[in-house]
């Protein structure tokens, strides 16, 4: 498959390479959340909770929603591992490995424990962000706001 990024993009990528956000993606997330008047979020706040096994636990969703109890999640496709666009570097290759791999590890459990604590969670990709899919990100959102809006799922604590 045919790298989808050209140099600079590749190199503004790795610049990006600080941390787990994506700021540039998650911008472009607010900008349509706004544009389309979907209110009531957060960026980056913390979602704090209890494990079945009693254990306090934390997680840090892009975008929270308290009211409807939504979390999304945008993954970037370097660092998420996009099975489309999850290209590897050439060296290093065990480090990298390792990296992704703990990454996606950390994506799955905090997925887990939010949803133990009754939210939804919502994970999109980089690319579901560009020009091109715009369409299709939108009736994606829609669906998703669409049947969360008029029942939101309120519960206790
Ligand atoms: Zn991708």
């Amino acid at each position: 498959m045919a790298d989808v990024y050209t140099r600079a993009e590749r190199s503004a990528l790795m610049a990006k390479v600080r941390g787990r956000g994506n700021l540039t993606t998650e911008q472009a997330l607010a900008k349509l959340l706004r544009r389309q008047g979907w209110s009531g979020w957060r960026r980056q706040q913390a979602v704090r909770g209890r494990t079945a096994a009693g254990e306090r636990f934390q997680v840090r969703p892009d975008f929270v929603f308290p009211v409807r109890r939504l979390a999304v999640f945008v993954d970037g496709c370097f660092w998420h591992g996009c099975p489309r666009h999850g290209t590897r570097p050439q060296g290093n290759a065990a480090f990298w490995q390792a990296k992704f791999r703990r990454n996606h590890a950390r994506d799955r459990r905090d997925m887990r424990r939010l949803r133990r604590a009754g939210w939804q969670v919502v994970r999109l990709w980089e690319h579901e962000l560009r020009p091109k899919a715009r369409g299709r990100l939108l009736a994606k959102l829609s669906r998703l706001f669409g049947r969360t809006r008029k029942s939101p799922a309120r519960r206790p604590g």
